[in-house]
């Protein structure tokens, strides 16, 4: 048996994080089995449906990287098939025209409520053997209702869930095609399932009471019934069932945030699975342990710290080149342009060991490409008039010196300081190293003031002392 799995969702908003996962759980099932991963996009609830929502559906997944195999097929232009297939179902007596008008329904459904009972349609346009109907009104569209099995159980064995029994006495004969004809959306996702050759439903654990309805259609169509697998929901940082409140609900709001997708992706595969203890693997090694039996049935818990520690570790393996015109396009944002020298690349392999963010990182290094803005306070505390005498003597050695070629060069600047501590009697290397890292980077914290240098090059060191020197010595 070929796998074929299914990634469906309704074009309402964005990709959110709940949603990825499903996508990616169902993704990685198929990879796993070299099956197929199908994308359907159920966009029958037109009111809500939008192009710009298939859109952000589909741009998050271009960003996470998972491709499907087939589709994407659009519900709305399915209709035919549905129409068809309902059409059969009339034919075999599996569904049935049903006349109640909304007044009918409206005072069924009071008087139900009076007696205390639960309110249901009361089946009265459901043929039986022997059972005569009401005459058919003329002003009146029917729609089609399912013949729900009045008996027994529905019965599966959820993959994340476990075995899971629903009495068909508890289910209504479900509409299936509204008055005008058009289908209903359980009755879409069972054709579709079917002709898809769905083997295995991996969704939100909110599709579990549509579950025996879907089956008993399934059954009704003589089709085979696929595995299903409800995946819990997940809850924010604070335990509370994940909202716009938590601000990133968008996956792509993690792009804007700062985060690659490896870091994502493996983060979502972590939400709610496991293998043994492992934290960070790529997606390849997921797909190869992925299976549906270690799924935790519980809701799983938002955790930003975690996603900020995978994402340092995957800003420290990325490709450098590829990290490189990330950050350009995040520093152009900010309306900084970067140059050839110094090669963004340098910068960032100075950098990135420390980052966790991408927008961080971008923010870290702009000084490189745009003259950075010390404060006041840090040019008083560190560029006093004690170390300016000391700080005009580095700065004329720097000038006299020699750098060397690009690479070589570092070693040297950092050792002329060096050697200038050594000398003199009073001089610490913070001492010397903070006031420069102030004039050179705006900051107060950076990577070794040196290797600084050394990337920022000699006319842009000595340049950036020069403006703090001048305005010490006016
Ligand atoms: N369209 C449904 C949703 O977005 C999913 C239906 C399904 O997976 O069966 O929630």
């Amino acid at each position: 048996m070929i796998v074929r799995t299914r990634f469906a969702p309704s074009p309402t908003g964005f990709l959110h994080i709940g949603g990825a996962r499903t996508a990616l759980f169902s993704w990685a099932y198929a990879k796993k089995y070299h099956g197929k991963f199908i994308l359907r996009i159920e966009d029958t609830d037109v009111e809500r449906s939008t192009p710009a929502a298939v859109q952000a559906i589909m741009d998050g997944m271009q960003w996470l990287g998972l491709d499907y195999d087939e589709g994407p097929f659009y519900q709305m232009q399915r209709m035919d098939t549905y129409k068809k297939v309902l059409q059969t179902m009339l034919d075999a007596g599996t569904a049935y025209y049903c006349y109640c008008s909304k007044e009918e329904l409206e005072i069924l459904r009071e008087s139900q409520m009076q007696q205390g009972l639960k309110p249901r349609y009361d089946r009265r346009w459901r043929p039986e053997a022997g059972k005569s109907l009401p005459s058919i009104p003329h002003n009146i569209s029917p729609v089609v209702r399912f013949k729900n099995p009045q008996t027994g159980v529905v019965t599966w064995d959820d993959l994340v869930k476990g075995r899971i029994e629903i009495a068909n006495a508890e289910m209504d004969d479900l509409i299936i095609a509204r008055a005008d004809g058009t289908p209903t959306y359980n009755f879409c996702v069972v054709v579709d399932d079917w002709e898809m050759g769905i083997t295995q439903v991996i969704r939100g654990d909110d599709h579990v009471n549509n579950t025996p309805r879907q089956i008993n259609m399934l059954n009704a169509l003589g089709a085979t019934i696929p595995q299903y697998a409800h995946l819990s929901m997940i809850l924010g940082d604070d335990g509370q069932k994940l909202s716009k409140r938590h601000g990133a609900v968008s996956v792509m709001q993690y792009h804007d945030d700062g985060y690659l997708p490896e870091a994502v992706l493996n983060y979502l595969a972590r939400l709610g699975w496991s293998h043994g203890d492992a934290e960070i693997f790529n997606m390849q090694q997921f797909c190869e342990w992925f299976d549906l039996d270690h799924i935790t049935p519980s809701a799983a818990q938002f955790n930003t710290e975690k996603l900020n520690w995978l994402n340092a570790h995957y800003i420290k393996e990325a490709n450098i080149d590829e990290l490189a015109s990330d950050i350009a396009i995040r520093l152009a944002k900010t309306g900084v342009e970067v140059k050839l020298q110094p090669k963004l690349q340098d910068v960032l392999g100075l950098y990135r060991e420390r980052a966790n963010n991408l927008n961080q990182l971008a923010r870290d290094i702009a000084y490189f490409y745009a003259l950075p803005q010390a404060n006041v306070v840090d040019v008083e505390k560190y560029i006093t008039d004690d170390i300016l005498p000391q700080l005009i003597t580095l700065k004329k050695k720097l000038a006299d010196f020699d750098w060397g070629r690009d690479d070589g060069g570092a070693v040297d600047v950092g050792m002329l300081i060096s050697n200038m501590v050594r000398d003199s009697n009073n001089l610490t290397y913070p001492k010397i190293a903070m006031p420069l890292r102030v004039m050179l980077t705006g900051t107060t914290q950076s990577p070794n003031i040196d290797a600084v240098m050394r990337i920022l090059g000699k006319t842009e060191t000595l340049a950036r002392m020069e403006k703090y020197l001048n305005q010490k010595k006016q």
